[in-house]
């Protein structure tokens, strides 16, 4: 099937209208890659769902754009939104492709420099708030309570319901629900959103078995994991740097409802899965979506992962947009003076 935007795919799933407008940056329909290597070192059946390939590089635009589409069923004029980076790039360029003003708080010094570059150049108007992203999410809520501006985080209803177009596209895809979702949680939307979307794939009888949703935090940011807020999270992965998460209620019935459950990895963990599925599989997502891999890496060496498990990682961000973080843990370039000789010596070929 050629690619068509999920608002075409999807339409009889999702709540449009005849005024909805069908706007697409093409997002959706993103890979299934199936992990041979890591598959065989971890015994179990992987998949990655590597949603990293979206147009701006991450799911958050299966959201935005049933959130930009019903902005404009609305007539606002602008959105806003706090942004931990990819919420961002997402509504900016949604934004600037609707002829929309966009408005975006971050939180100063702790977005990815991918993620900053992509909302400057598409043209939102960017603040960098003095505080965390949970602060700058409280302030974009004031701003956004005048009429014409759109909020676009995922407090807003129809981000998650665009959101559940990626679990619609595995079970299609497999054309059967896998024994395990496993996914990054930081304000906890598109778990509930998985979760919602497994539920009505199940009630329409496209699958009949409901795969357990595992969530995971950075142990810097692990408010679900702890069951309290977190003041001052911290993690290298920015996008789940979270304390204190908008959809904690619906993500704890996800959990339940699915038989699922929360667990922490470090980061060093992370930083370490993230170059596994790079050097072992040719895959390079961002830290936060490393996560899911740490705990099934981390399940592992502790003897609980069973075999033959057919498991869904989902890989939330595109590696490029923050480069920084993983070098910092990579050996360098070799120097070598331009000769052959030097150059096969360096090589040791
Ligand atoms: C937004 C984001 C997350 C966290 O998703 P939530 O819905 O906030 O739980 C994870 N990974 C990446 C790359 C993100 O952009």
């Amino acid at each position: 099937m050629a690619r068509q935007g999920i608002l075409h795919r999807y339409e009889k799933d999702l709540p449009l209208t005849r005024a909805t407008p069908r706007i697409t940056l093409m997002e959706g329909d993103t890979p299934l890659i199936h992990l041979k290597n890591l598959s065989r070192e971890l015994k179990v059946e992987l998949w990655a769902k590597f949603d990293g390939l979206n147009p701006t590089g991450s799911f958050k635009d299966r959201g935005m754009v049933m959130a930009v589409a019903k902005a404009l069923e609305e007539k606002t004029t602008a959105v806003i939104c706090a942004s931990t980076g990819n919420t961002s790039a997402s509504a900016a360029a949604y934004a600037a492709s609707a002829g929309l003003a966009c408005f975006v708080l971050l939180p100063a010094g702790k977005v990815a420099l991918g993620k900053l570059t992509q909302a400057l150049i598409y043209g939102a108007k960017v603040v960098a708030v003095k505080g965390n992203f949970d602060e700058a999410l409280q302030l974009a809520r004031e701003a956004a309570l005048s009429k014409k501006i759109t909020l676009v985080n995922s407090i807003n209803p129809y981000r998650l319901w665009g959101q559940r177009s990626a679990a619609w596209e595995i079970c299609d895809e497999l054309q059967k629900a896998p024994d395990w979702i496993v996914l990054p949680v930081g304000n906890a939307g598109n778990i509930s959103a998985y979760a919602a979307g497994l539920e009505y794939y199940k009630e329409i009888g496209k699958i009949d078995s409901m795969p357990r949703l595992m969530g995971v935090q950075a142990e810097g940011a692990a408010p679900l994991v702890l069951g309290r807020i977190v003041e001052k999270p911290e993690t290298v992965a920015t996008a789940i740097r979270i304390g204190n998460p908008v959809n904690a209620e619906k993500a704890v019935r996800a959990i339940e409802m699915s038989n699922g459950k929360f667990d922490a990895v470090t980061d060093t963990e992370i930083l370490e899965a993230q170059r596994e599925l790079a050097s072992q599989d040719g895959v390079f997502a961002e830290p936060a979506s490393c996560a899911p891999l740490a705990f099934l890496l981390k399940q592992k060496r502790a003897g609980k992962l069973s075999e033959g498990l057919r498991i869904v990682l989902i890989l939330t961000g595109n590696g490029l947009k923050d480069p920084d973080s993983p070098l910092q843990g990579l050996p360098g370039p070799i120097s070598a003076e331009g000769t052959l000789e030097a150059l096969k010596g360096v090589l040791g070929l």
